[in-house]
């Protein structure tokens, strides 16, 4: 068996662990590129969001690698992404291509017995026994925990760098160096190396960054070529982002979510604006900003697929929340067709416009 898994931001390094520990191979697809972008949108409706066409060009560059069964998590509520897997199965076999699909659904939906069958599907490809696999699921998940922290202070202390540029090179050496490891404890070894390096990043505490919330639909703010790298856009700028929903979040959230105690500061935050589910992550979405308005950030920028039901709704009430709360949002939506200019000057200006806000305060006060 030679398992791959769509891209998701730093997912495939825990992936890569995770096998690396369990003995099974793994084939990540090279990263997201135009290339799988074209191919995935060549073999996707028109009207399917970014998110599944740029998995579909995961997929193919995967089985070039070699890759014969597709790791899949499974939905995430009334939106399409309840059907992807289903869809993809439909569009491999259309297209004769032979993979085979593992898609990992909430115990809920498809009951823990045919969950428990699906994951031993991947497990008794693994020459390690039940307690080793345990253990190597565990690292993996504190791997991912702990890249989640590395990128999340990278981009903090992006606004306060005394030496422009050292967090975003560290944080890409970080990632280099990680892949580079043949066992997950090297890896954790070397993780934990680079959250140190981190805290001694010299700083001018004296500063007074940007800070904007990274909100939107959750591939798209978590893939940075879905959104054009804007983090990394925005740590050149000297800008503070924060970004909540991560990989790990993720995790927890989906974990938690039979017991309704998921989310549960998001969903408290949303509820004056909106206060049910409506799929995808739009309800956290609304609860972000509010929160984002609640601690001081100066702004947000929502970034969301063509055509994503959930978002567009948060979309609608962001005039409100903006008006109220006298808070910049703004709204970017993105598809095969996005040009990195237009997208790179609507940042820039929104940047200026927090600029100039701060300082109409100041010259008042
Ligand atoms: S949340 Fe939006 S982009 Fe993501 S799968 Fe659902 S509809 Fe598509």
């Amino acid at each position: 068996m030679k398992i791959t898994a769509p891209h998701l931001g730093n997912v495939y390094i825990a992936a890569q662990a995770l096998f690396d520990g369990l003995g099974i191979e793994y084939i990540v697809p090279p990263m997201n590129n135009k290339e799988a972008l074209e191919m995935g949108s060549l073999f996707s409706p028109e009207e399917m969001c970014l998110p599944y066409k740029i998995m579909i060009g995961n997929y193919i560059q995967a089985i070039e690698k070699g890759a014969d069964t597709v790791l899949l998590p499974g939905s995430c509520g009334p939106c399409r992404f309840g059907k992807y897997a289903e869809m993809q199965m439909n569009l491999f076999k259309k297209i004769g291509k032979e993979i085979g699909f593992i898609v990992i659904d909430s115990p809920g939906d498809i009951g823990i017995k045919e969950l428990f069958k699906r994951i031993n599907r991947i497990s008794r490809n693994s020459k390690r026994g039940k307690i080793g696999q345990f253990e190597s699921l565990l690292k993996a998940v504190k791997i991912m925990n702990i890249l989640d922290e590395i990128e999340e202070k990278a981009h903090y202390l992006a606004g306060y760098e005394v030496t422009s540029g050292e967090c975003k090179r560290l944080l890409n050496s970080c990632k280099r160096e990680a892949l580079n490891t043949n066992n997950p404890g090297d890896m954790i070894r070397v993780l934990e190396g680079y959250k140190r390096k981190l805290d001694n990043v010299k700083i001018d505490k004296g500063r007074n960054p940007i800070k904007i919330a990274i909100i939107g639909e959750i591939y798209t703010i978590i893939e940075p070529f879905s959104n054009l790298f804007v983090e990394d856009k925005l740590m050149d700028y000297g800008v503070v982002t924060k970004r909540r929903l991560t990989p790990s979040w993720w995790v927890k959230d989906t974990l938690l979510k039979p017991t309704k105690l998921n989310s549960l500061k998001l969903k408290r935050n949303a509820k004056e604006y909106l206060a049910l589910g409506i799929g995808g992550h739009g309800r956290e979405c609304i609860g972000e900003a509010v929160l984002a308005h609640r601690e001081g950030f100066d702004g947000a920028i929502q970034i969301f697929p063509l055509g994503c039901m959930p978002e567009i709704v948060s979309k609608s009430i962001f005039p409100t929340i903006s008006k109220e709360r006298d808070f910049p949002i703004m709204s970017l939506v993105v598809d095969e067709m996005t040009g990195e200019a237009g997208f790179v000057t609507r940042v820039e200006a929104f940047v200026d416009l927090l600029e100039r806000r701060r300082k109409n305060v100041l010259s008042r006060s």
